[in-house]
């Protein structure tokens, strides 16, 4: 069977907790190992709390709900998007138990076509993070590319800019070199000015890639349409329904366009939703309610 996977996600509301149930099944179809997700809890909803351990029964994963207080020191978020990214990236070091080594953050809106397995034994060649840039051969974006010129273009010298919806963390590493510390440090001065890290959970570790080094996964670990194009999609080992900036199409619009497999999966996680939340309601209410779906 081999070790066990660590894999970490976040998530808030009803459509990203669906588009996590989905992840969740899609990675656990495509391995045989053990497999332990951790979710950060924050946000997530009093029906997600109560579906989750009979899911995790019912498939053979373990999960841990985690947490850390923000610290009071540190400069604060106010909106609840930028909170949750900066959940995805602030806080590694002490948000799990010193006996985690390793884990992997996968978007909840991702979706796994290959044995995560893989990547949880990758040799990330000593650096605290592994993430893979972004993809250049959908020529329709370049003019979205805004790490190419600039600032950015100037501050990479000549490094990858990656994308955030996939990353490996070797721990161990990353508390040996005080990363947690690093990156906050980078974070407390960039946050100061509003119209830094607007993509904070991605902006953030690649500025600090020069202190904090990043190990780029090969390109076929991140497929997503907006960025790649069509030409590689059939090696995709995994593909995230990234928000296009073009064409702004809705995610489930995407997901069942762009993925194959996804409506499947996702009446799977929903037929199993509805059975474990009506036999709550039998168990609560005898008499039958009305159907709220
Ligand atoms: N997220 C969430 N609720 C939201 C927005 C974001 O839970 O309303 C989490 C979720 O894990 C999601 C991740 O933050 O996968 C990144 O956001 P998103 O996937 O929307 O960004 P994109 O990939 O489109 O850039
Ligand atoms: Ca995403």
């Amino acid at each position: 069977h081999g070790k066990t996977i660590n894999i970490f996600s976040i998530a808030s509301g009803h459509l990203y907790e669906r588009f996590l149930k989905i992840m969740i099944l899609s990675v656990l179809k495509n391995t045989r190992r053990p497999v332990k997700f951790w979710f950060i809890k924050n946000y997530l909803s009093p029906q997600f709390k109560d579906v989750i351990p009979l899911m995790a029964q019912e498939y053979g994963f373990e999960y841990e709900l985690v947490t850390y207080k923000w610290p009071t020191w540190l400069h604060k978020q106010k909106e609840k998007q930028r909170i949750i990214w900066a959940y995805k990236i602030l806080f590694l070091d002490v948000i799990f138990p010193l006996s985690l080594e390793k884990v992997i953050f996968v978007d909840a809106d991702q979706i796994v076509r290959a044995d995560m397995g893989e990547l949880y034994d990758m040799d990330i060649k000593g650096r605290p993070l592994a993430y893979t840039p972004f993809c250049d051969n959908n020529k329709d974006m370049d003019g979205y590319r805004f790490w190419r010129q600039g600032f950015w273009k100037e501050h990479l010298r000549g490094k990858s800019y990656h994308i955030s919806a996939l990353y490996v963390v070797d721990l161990k590493k990353f508390r040996e070199t005080a990363a947690g510390d690093n990156l906050r440090v980078f974070y407390e001065t960039l946050s100061k000015d509003p119209n830094s890290l607007s993509n904070l959970d991605q902006d953030l570790p690649n500025y600090a890639q020069h202190t904090v080094p990043i190990f780029s996964l090969p390109q076929e670990w991140l497929w997503c349409e907006s960025w790649c194009g069509n030409a590689t999609k059939s090696k995709a080992k995994t593909i995230d329904l990234c928000n296009n900036p073009m064409t702004k199409e809705p995610k489930l619009q995407g997901a069942r366009r762009i993925v194959s497999e996804w409506p499947d999966l996702d009446l799977e996680a929903r037929q199993f939703t509805a059975k474990i939340l009506g036999d709550e309601l039998d168990v609560q209410e005898p008499t039958p309610l009305p159907n709220q779906s």
